[in-house]
């Protein structure tokens, strides 16, 4: 008989094999939290619906700061866009593993299954995180243990090694199984949430590092609108009446450049950065293109700056002619 409860804290993306990796130690009457880090790039919110429907408590801690040291240099490097799998994984698992030296938890543990994922879930790159995370050996994976070396977790007896699975591979059958015995009916698909495996938001973050000095708002605007870079500055125009609203939500009075159409309905456009007059123009027939308007060769258009508002009217173009500016559309 175990004296006191073990105790695992694991990752959690609030997908399925995230839940289903908490149950299946659950089983064994282990008491599971779960650990959910939040960046610009991707958020806990399926981890907090994972919560609320299993009853298992969520710890969400936001590591933005340390993220982005890491994310300009990756030591494992970067999968097919800007996701550092391998490293973000490491991270997670070390910032997981400040709980186990504060004795909270006996052992980490995540929903990984070995060969799932081509890069990050082979089993070199699973190796790869429990070495460099500073916690090999307390790392479990229950969905693939069975498949996996023994761990110091399984060997000092605090999980019972014949209780947990041995899926490996791509196929959702087994899991998709296990979620009906479970009774698991709400998950979010395994694809999808982490902003840095999008092609066209990883183009805006190679532009954003390479351009300019940025701050955590330029990181939260890169997921809206058309962006564009022109004579080295960065101009956004809203796509939708929503996002002409998120866009400006970030807008400052004292900093930014907004730009209005004021006869026409047109795309919202701000410009955070510095910018020349000769470029605000052209800022100007950017925002007046979008806003397809016929049969005008000149459109009045507002700048809104910290010095005051502004009327003048620009040259009404085709969107093709800025198509060399577009920074990778989400
Ligand atoms: S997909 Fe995103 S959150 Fe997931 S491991 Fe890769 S970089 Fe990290």
């Amino acid at each position: 008989m175990k004296s006191k409860k073990v105790k695992a804290l694991g990752l959690s993306s609030g997908g399925l094999d995230s839940i289903l990796a908490a149950l299946v130690l659950k089983e064994q009457g282990i008491d599971v939290t779960w650990i959910s880090f939040v960046t610009p790039f991707f958020s806990a919110d399926n981890a907090k619906k994972a919560s609320e429907s299993t009853g298992i408590p969520l710890i969400i801690e936001d590591i933005t700061d340390d993220y982005l040291i890491m994310l300009h240099n990756p030591k494992a490097g970067y999968g097919k866009n800007m996701n550092p799998c391998m490293d973000c994984h490491t991270m997670m698992f070390n910032k997981a593993g400040e709980y186990i030296l504060r004795k909270e938890y006996d052992f980490l543990f995540s929903g990984e299954v070995s060969g799932q994922r081509p890069f990050s879930q082979r089993k070199q790159a699973l190796r790869y995180v429990e070495k460099h995370s500073g916690f090999d050996g307390s790392i479990l994976r229950p969905l693939s243990a069975k498949n996996l070396p023994i761990t110091k977790v399984e060997e000092s007896g605090l999980v019972d090694r014949e209780q947990l699975l041995n899926i490996t591979g791509r196929g959702r059958k087994i899991q998709i199984a296990l979620a009906k015995k479970y009774g698991i009916k709400d998950y979010p698909s395994p694809a999808g949430g982490c902003l840095l495996t999008d092609i066209g938001y990883s183009k805006r973050l190679r532009d954003l590092f390479e351009n300019t000095e940025y701050t955590k708002r330029d990181l939260n605007l890169l997921r809206y609108g058309r962006q564009f870079r022109v004579n080295g500055t960065k101009i956004i125009l809203g796509r939708s009446k929503e996002e002409n609203e998120n866009i400006e939500s970030y807008y400052s009075k004292k900093d930014d450049i907004l730009i209005r159409l004021e006869t026409f309905p047109g795309p919202g456009t701000l410009i955070t950065e510095e910018i020349s007059k000769e470029t605000l123009v052209i800022a100007g027939e950017i925002c007046v293109a979008y806003a397809k308007i016929k049969a005008e060769e000149e459109i009045p258009i507002t700048i809104i700056s910290p010095s005051g508002k502004e009327t003048f009217t620009v040259k009404n173009r085709p969107v093709s002619d800025f198509a060399e500016f577009l920074i990778g559309n989400l």
